[in-house]
């Protein structure tokens, strides 16, 4: 496996890493032998987050790379002192080799890193805790200035040929500060499903280490093969493929971005035209317990159908459409789940 060097942090990771979200839905057993293979498959990035099934992501890798901790470069996320020592405990390690603020939507929330939580997280690297500091943001805008401020020394930000709005700016820039990417959501959410197109397009980024949700293992290996058995240019039939892809699927593709935040009726946007993609991303158990899910689609319930969500989403997306599919859609899964749950 090919190995690319993360920007400042110096270390040099697999060309592809694994995404942690996923290593909640299949059995432990199940999931402990993937990321097993995985590893011996040459991959050394996982990354995962202190919320993660709470918790049970981070407590999978560890019983899985259990004796071979130098193996694997992991990438965790949190908020506080308190999540990155629960992470430690979770993972059964001393350190962490990147550790990631969550979702840093705003430029308030980044104001509130820089200027007040950066100071535990600096004390953590002086302690050992920590290796190296990065974020993960939905917003471009916020991602950009953060890079820029010189603080961090890797970002991860969805970046796939769908939502490619990285592409231009955030890339460039994280290139000239020297700053690692780890590309989140190299399928757009499940909506690309074609592998060879999704991971052949992040591939033309010589500095952007795309980190898939992986559930299976033949999924895996299927990875593994395109980044080392295939050219990665992609042929003319295939940029046909992609842009086909991309007309179909980007004109409903929520990014969240937060930019249609706040709506005027405190309808949680984001959250409830995810909610078919978080429910195919977690565990149904998990999905319906969720308090962003139950807030989200209680807050739908106040939609006065006034558009101005519309106004502000870059991306012009149907926003009252895709509420009333979502919660539509949510209606029918949870009487398909509330009858599973009397039946058993
Ligand atoms: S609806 Fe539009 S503005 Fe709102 S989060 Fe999604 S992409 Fe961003």
């Amino acid at each position: 496996m090919k190995k690319v060097r993360l920007g400042k942090t110096n270390l040099m990771v697999s060309r592809i890493g694994m995404g942690g979200i996923p290593l909640t839905r299949p059995s432990e057993k199940e999931v402990i032998k993937l990321i097993q293979r995985t590893i011996d498959l040459g991959v050394n990035l996982i990354d995962t987050a202190y919320s993660y099934g709470n918790g049970m992501s981070e407590e999978r890798i560890s019983k899985a790379i259990a004796g071979r901790r130098e193996e694997v470069i992991i990438a965790t996320k949190g908020g506080t002192l308190e999540h990155l020592e629960t992470s430690l405990r979770r993972l059964n390690t001393d350190y962490i080799d990147l550790w990631q603020f969550h979702g840093v939507s705003t430029l308030e929330d980044l104001e509130e890193v820089l200027n007040h939580r950066m100071e535990f997280a600096r004390k953590a690297i002086e302690d050992g805790k920590i290796r190296h500091i990065g974020f993960s943001s939905h917003s471009l805008k916020v991602a950009l200035e953060a890079v820029a401020s010189d603080q961090f020394e890797f970002v991860q930000f969805p970046l796939n040929f769908v939502s490619n709005e990285a592409a231009d700016e955030l890339v460039p820039l994280v290139k000239k500060h020297d700053v690692g990417f780890i590309a989140m959501k190299p399928f757009a959410g499940g909506r690309i499903r074609d592998a060879n197109l999704a991971i052949k397009y992040l591939l033309q980024f010589d500095n952007v280490v795309p980190d898939p949700g992986i559930e299976k293992i033949e999924e895996i290996e299927e990875i593994v093969d395109i980044v080392n058995n295939k050219s990665w240019e992609l042929s003319p039939q295939e940029q046909q493929e992609i842009k086909e892809i991309r007309s179909k699927v980007s004109s409903r593709f929520c990014r969240q971005c937060g930019y249609c935040m706040p709506c005027p009726q405190g309808v949680l946007i984001d959250g409830v035209i995810y909610l078919q993609i978080l429910y195919e991303l977690w565990p149904a158990d998990w999905f319906f317990s969720w308090d962003y899910v139950n807030s989200s689609v209680e807050s739908a319930k106040n939609c006065i159908k006034c558009g101005e969500g519309e106004k502000k989403c870059p991306y012009q997306l149907p926003i009252r459409e895709m509420i009333d599919e979502n919660i539509a859609f949510y209606e029918r899964v949870a009487k398909e789940y509330k009858k599973q749950q009397i039946s058993t």
